[in-house]
């Protein structure tokens, strides 16, 4: 059977431990410069004239474009983890605190994820696979995937994850990733993964208690 772990992030979208990295602000950011380029330069057209209108319309052209973007890159990578992998192991979201943050950017992310988990909850249902979705509380990115060790903190410009306890380094996503990918298997071997599993571990939301 094969797992992976999904690990989501502001710097790549999405991390598998598999070592594969999907992208996908690169081209947003492309359209969302020249979105504010488009805005500026409408700044003196006369509101209501036809010039304003027009311009308008292109900013709403690209805005759909922009998100239309979003959308269909989130797709790509949602369908291909649900179809080629058996068991997929993600982190919990925390949405009062995605509500309660102030930072925009942040908020957009944290948006984007949501809508990743949702994709994700229907496809393996569809493609016959299954989500593991692993407690938030669980310390995904402190703990070192190769001898269990967890550190007391890890700062976020910290790209890479460095062990004290057995010098293991490793890409901080990456690391990540690993850490969901086992915390699914333990939830399966707890488990088990028999015709109404699926449903029931996303219910349970915890590797602890199932
Ligand atoms: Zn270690």
């Amino acid at each position: 059977m094969e797992f992976v772990g999904v690990d989501l992030g502001i710097n790549h979208l999405t991390t598998l431990s598999t070592g594969e990295v999907f992208d996908g602000a690169k081209s947003y950011k492309r359209y969302e410069q020249k979105l504010s380029r488009m805005q500026w330069l409408n700044r003196r057209k006369q509101v209501g004239s036809n010039n304003y209108k027009k311009a308008q319309l292109k900013v709403a052209r690209l805005h759909r474009k922009i998100a239309n973007n979003r959308k269909d890159t989130l797709h790509k990578i949602t369908t291909y983890i649900s179809k080629n992998h058996a068991v997929i192991g993600i982190e919990d979201l925390n949405v009062r605190g995605m509500l309660a943050n102030g930072n925009l950017a942040k908020a957009i992310a944290d948006m984007g994820f949501y809508e990743f988990r949702r994709q994700l909850e229907y496809k393996t249902q569809l493609y016959g696979s299954s989500l593991v979705v692993v407690n938030r509380f669980y310390p995904s990115s402190k703990t070192c995937s190769n001898c269990g060790i967890k550190k007391e903190y890890l700062a976020l410009k910290e790209r890479i994850f460095k062990c004290e306890h057995c010098s293991f380094e490793c890409d901080r996503d990456i690391n990540a990733s690993i850490n969901l990918e086992k915390a699914a298997r333990e939830v399966v071997s707890a488990c088990g993964l028999g015709s109404a599993d699926a449903s029931r571990l996303k219910q349970e939301k915890s590797v602890s208690n199932c």
